[in-house]
Formats: C-alpha cells, structure tokens, sequence
C-alpha cells in the first residue's frame, strides 16, 4: 500500500447526512483523530471508543419506543382511579427528576466505563459533554429509544413482580411517560430558543421543565446540576454527593431504585387503596 496516498478527507457536513446519528459519529471520529494527532490524552469515554471502534450514536429500535408509547396511552387511559392517577402523576414528577439525577451521577463516572453492563451507557452518555447538541439533533425516536434497555429491565422486575393488574399498568403508564418527558426536557434545554415549541418554553419559564439555564451550569462544571426533567431535586442530589460522594454508593442506589421503584409505588397504592 502506498503511504503517501493522503487518507480521503472525511466529510462532517451536517447536510451530507440524512440520518443524524451517522454525522454525529463522524464528529466522534474527527474529534479522536484530532486528539491523536496533536498528543491529547484522552479521557476515558474516548480512549474507550478509539479502542473498540464503538459507534456512540445508535439507532434504536423504534417497535418498542412505539410500544412503550402505547403501554403509556393504556396504562393512564384504563385506571378507574383518577385520583391515584393524579397521585402517582405528581409523586413520579418529584421522584423521576431525582432518579433521573442519580442515573445522570452513575453514568458521567469515568471509572465506570470500564464496567461490565453499564460501561457502554457510560460511554455514551458522556459524549453528550462534547456535543451537548447530539440530543437535539438525533431524532426524538433515538432519544426516546435510548430508554429501551433501562425501560425493558424496570418492566421485567415491575410486572414479573406485581403481575399485569390495574395498578401495575397505570404505574407503569405515568413512569414510562414522565421518563420520555425527562427525555424531551433535557432535549429542550439543548434546542435552541427559536426552534422549540411554544410550549416547552412556556412549561420553561414556568419551571414546570428543567430551566435551559439550569443545565447549562451542568455543562460548566459536570460535578453539579444532575437531574434533567424539572432540576426541582438537584440541591438535593447535591447534599447527598457532599455527605456520600463514593461512586458505589451511587452505582448500588441506581440499581436498587432501577429493580425496585415502580414496584415500591404499586406496593404503597395497593396498601393504601385498599386499607
Ligand atoms: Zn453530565
Ligand atoms: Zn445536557
């Protein structure tokens, strides 16, 4: 082979592109030939996928965004409790922000990416601090996909521990959908101001969504401002980082609250419901 032959250019114009994951991994490759070729030492995520050739933008698998979405539109619209409904909506809102906090504390862990199982989430995950833009940019379908394991994992241990009832399927319903409204908020805060809808910054300024400006100070300094469907539980998330700021602890959090949390809330609203 002919070493003087210059390797092709490799063309990162977003218009070349029509699916945005493809340009987003071009931009993945273009930042580790740069890195190398001026003598950075890589953080973890990317010395991981200059070692694996991992595509860190995926296209996920839509059939199961579409079936969570239905699950979401049955479990709500089958309850005959409207006001467990409300309760559950207005719990999970508080609750999911916090996990989506402790997740967001698992995953940013360097030390993490050489895990088994959660590794490759890492990974990804922590591009999104180098293209802040990639979920703004990949369609809502990939964002929304990205849940697709985590999603799937909560349903085994949800419905495999508390059957296919009412309450299951409503719990699971307001879960998986404030989860797809974590997604779409931290979304938001990285769409810029003239392309979101209305009503996502009107839900904004009324702080009902994660405040724009609230997660950019995340992108600022990435020890802080963890949670992304409304912020309300970052102080929160904080004080528990300043008392216990052991990434095991963390890590052993997540996985408890994956396995056990939508399963803890039917336990509470059949206890309560029926007492
Ligand atoms: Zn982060
Ligand atoms: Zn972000």
């Amino acid at each position: 082979m002919n070493s003087d032959v210059a390797a092709p250019a490799i063309d990162s114009r977003k218009e070349s592109y029509a699916d945005m994951n493809d340009w987003l991994n071009v931009l993945v490759e273009k930042r580790i030939a740069k890195a190398s070729a001026e003598g950075e030492l890589l953080p973890p995520e990317m010395a991981w996928v200059a070692a694996n050739e991992h595509q860190v933008y995926q296209k996920r698998f839509k059939p199961m965004v579409l079936f969570v979405l239905a699950l979401c539109a049955y479990g709500i619209a089958q309850t005959t409790q409207p006001l467990a409904l409300a309760l559950v909506f207005v719990g999970f809102y508080f609750y999911i922000d916090f996990y989506s906090g402790v997740l967001h504390v698992v995953l940013d862990n360097p030390r993490f990416v050489k895990l088994p199982l959660i590794g490759v989430p890492c990974v990804e995950f922590q591009w999104h601090h180098t293209f802040p833009y990639d979920i703004s940019t990949r369609r809502l379908l990939d964002v929304w996909g990205d849940l697709n394991v985590l999603l799937l994992v909560k349903s085994i241990f949800l419905f495999g521990i508390c059957g296919f009832t009412t309450t299951t399927f409503m719990v699971a319903g307001v879960g998986y959908a404030l989860g797809y409204a974590n997604q779409f908020s931290h979304r938001m805060t990285h769409t810029a101001p003239g392309k979101r809808p209305k009503l996502a910054t009107w839900l904004q300024q009324r702080r009902i969504l994660l405040v724009p400006a609230i997660h950019h100070v995340h992108h600022n300094n990435h020890g802080v401002s963890f949670p992304v469907l409304n912020g309300h539980s970052r102080g929160l998330i904080q004080r528990m980082l300043g008392i216990v700021p052991n990434g095991y602890f963390w890590l052993a959090l997540f996985v408890l609250l994956t396995a056990f949390d939508l399963v803890a809330a039917v336990w509470l609203l059949e206890y309560f419901c029926t007492a």
